[in-house]
C-alpha cells in the first residue's frame, strides 16, 4: 500500500505536454498557449474618442466655456476627413477617429447645441487629452501578448483577434479514450438479465473529460478476457493521447486490466494499492509506440470518480500543457461532523459546499461512504480530504477539492428573487 502522493508522483513524473499545433482561435479556447505571441499592431490603431460629444481644441475653452461652430460630424468607422480649426468643434461618437486639429473631446452631457445657429456651447474648460484614447494605449507593436502555457481564455482570444490573428499555436486538447471492462456491463437501455448492470462509469468519465476541456473518445465496453482487453489497449494507444479504463484492477479472478497495463507498460507501469478510500486499486503505465499514459481505474463508480480526480485529471492537464494542473483546493469549515475510524487510508469524501456570509466555504453535508453509491454523490461540489484518524468535528477545517465552483455561489436564485 502506497500513499496517494507517491502514486501520483509515479504517474506525473513520466509525463510531458503534447507538442503545440496551430489551432483556430475558436478551437483553442481553454487550451494552453504553445508559444509566445508578440503584438503586430498598435491598439487602438489611431487616436479616437472615448465619449459621444464634440472634438475640439482645448485652448478654445481656457476661459471656462466657449461657443464653437459645429464643423461636421464623425461616426465610429468614419475616416476623419474634416479638420478642426480654432473656434470650431466636430460632433464625434465613441470610437470615431479624432480629427486633425482637435486634441480633446467634450462629452455631450456637458454641451448645449444651438441647431439653428449651428453652434455648440461648451460649458467647461478642457485640457488636451480629455476623453481621447491614444494610439497604442492598450497594446504596442512588439509587446508580449501571451507566453507559453498561458491559458487561452475567452478574453485572450479577443486580444489575439484584435491583432488580426485567426490562429494561435496551442497545446491540443488531449484525446482521451475511455474503455469500460466487465462481463456484467450493458450499455443499451433494454431489459437486464439477472446479474447484468448498466455501464455508468463510461458516461461519467466521458462527461468529466468534456467538462475539463479534453476530447473524449468512447471506445465502448469490453468483456473480461485478457486478449480482448490487451488488443483493445494496443489498438487504442495508437489513436489517442491517453487511455482510461474502469474495472479489472482489483484482485478478482478476471481482473485482467492490471496485467495488461503492466505487460504493455513494462518499466513505466505499476499496479498499485493506494492508501485511499475509495480508489485503492489503481494501475498505470505508458503503452504503445507513443507511450501514451493508460490509467486503470477501479470499477466501483465512486472510486472511479475519486481516482479520476486524484490521478487522471492532473495528468491530463499536464499533457494539455497547462501551468496549473490541480483543481481549485480550499480550506473549508465543516458544518457537520465527519467521524471516521483509523484504517491507514486517506478518505476522500464527496461533499456539498457553499460560501456563506462570512466569506468562507462551508461543508454543509458529506456523503455517506460506499463506493457503489453513485447517486448519493451526484451534484456534489467538493471532495474533502479526511486524513487517517478519528475524523472531524463541527467547526474543523478541511481541505476541499472544488469540483463545481459554480455550486459554491454565495447567493442563489431563490434568494435573489
Ligand atoms: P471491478 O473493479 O471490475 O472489480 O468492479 C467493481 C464493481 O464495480 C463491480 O460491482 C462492478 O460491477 C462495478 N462496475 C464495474 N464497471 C462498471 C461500470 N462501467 N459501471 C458501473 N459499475 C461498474
Ligand atoms: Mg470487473
Amino acid at each position: 500500500v502506497i500513499p496517494v502522493d507517491d502514486a501520483k508522483r509515479f504517474v506525473l513524473d513520466g509525463l510531458a505536454a503534447l507538442a503545440p499545433i496551430e489551432l483556430s482561435l475558436a478551437d483553442a479556447l481553454g487550451c494552453a498557449a504553445g508559444e509566445e505571441v508578440l503584438a503586430r499592431e498598435d491598439v487602438p490603431g489611431f487616436a479616437n474618442s472615448s465619449m459621444d460629444g464634440f472634438a475640439l481644441r482645448a485652448e478654445d475653452t481656457t476661459h471656462g466655456s466657449a461657443t464653437l461652430v459645429i464643423a461636421g460630424s464623425l461616426l465610429a468607422g468614419d475616416a476623419p476627413l474634416c479638420r478642426v480649426e480654432p473656434g470650431h468643434a466636430v460632433r464625434i461618437m465613441t470610437g470615431a477617429p479624432l480629427p486633425e486639429g482637435a486634441d480633446c473631446v467634450c462629452m455631450i452631457e456637458q454641451t448645449v447645441v444651438d441647431a439653428s445657429a449651428g453652434t455648440v456651447e461648451i460649458a467647461r474648460s478642457l485640457v488636451a487629452g480629455d476623453n481621447v484614447r491614444y494610439r497604442g494605449e492598450d497594446v504596442r507593436v512588439g509587446q508580449s501578448l501571451i507566453s507559453p502555457r498561458d491559458e487561452l481564455d475567452a478574453v485572450v482570444l479577443g486580444v489575439l483577434a484584435g491583432q488580426g490573428f485567426a490562429n494561435v499555436a496551442a497545446v491540443p486538447r488531449p484525446r482521451v479514450a475511455v474503455i469500460s471492462t466487465g462481463n456484467e456491463l450493458v450499455s443499451s437501455g433494454g431489459a437486464l438479465r439477472h446479474g447484468e448492470i448498466r455501464d455508468s462509469n463510461r458516461p461519467t468519465l466521458l462527461g468529466l473529460l468534456r467538462e475539463a476541456g479534453f476530447t473524449p473518445i468512447d471506445v465502448g465496453s469490453v468483456r473480461d478476457e485478457y486478449d480482448v482487453i490487451r488488443s483493445t489497449f494496443e489498438r487504442v494507444a495508437e489513436e489517442c493521447d491517453a487511455i482510461i479504463s474502469t474495472g479489472g484492477v482489483s484482485v478478482g479472478d478476471v481482473d485482467h486490466v492490471k496485467g495488461v497495463i503492466t505487460e504493455l507498460g513494462g518499466d513505466t507501469a505499476r499496479s498499485m494499492q493506494v492508501a485511499v478510500r475509495p480508489g485503492k486499486p489503481f494501475a498505470f503505465g505508458r503503452i504503445g509506440s507513443r507511450c501514451v499514459p493508460a490509467f486503470g481505474l477501479p470499477g466501483n463508480p465512486v472510486s472511479t470518480r475519486v481516482s479520476f480526480e486524484l490521478f487522471v485529471r492532473p495528468s491530463l492537464r499536464l499533457l494539455g500543457g497547462h501551468r496549473d494542473i490541480e483543481r481549485l483546493t480550499v480550506n473549508a469549515v465543516l458544518d457537520v461532523a465527519h467521524p471516521r475510524t483509523k484504517d491507514g487510508k486517506l478518505h476522500v469524501v464527496h461533499a456539498f459546499a457553499r460560501v456563506h456570509e462570512d466569506g468562507r466555504a462551508h461543508i454543509e453535508s458529506t456523503v455517506r461512504p460506499g463506493s457503489h453509491l453513485i447517486s448519493a454523490v451526484a451534484g456534489a461540489d467538493a471532495l474533502i480530504m479526511v486524513p487517517d484518524g478519528d475524523g472531524f468535528d463541527v467547526g474543523d477545517e478541511v481541505r476541499a477539492i472544488i469540483v463545481n465552483a459554480d455550486g459554491l455561489g454565495s447567493s442563489r436564485v431563490s434568494e435573489v428573487r
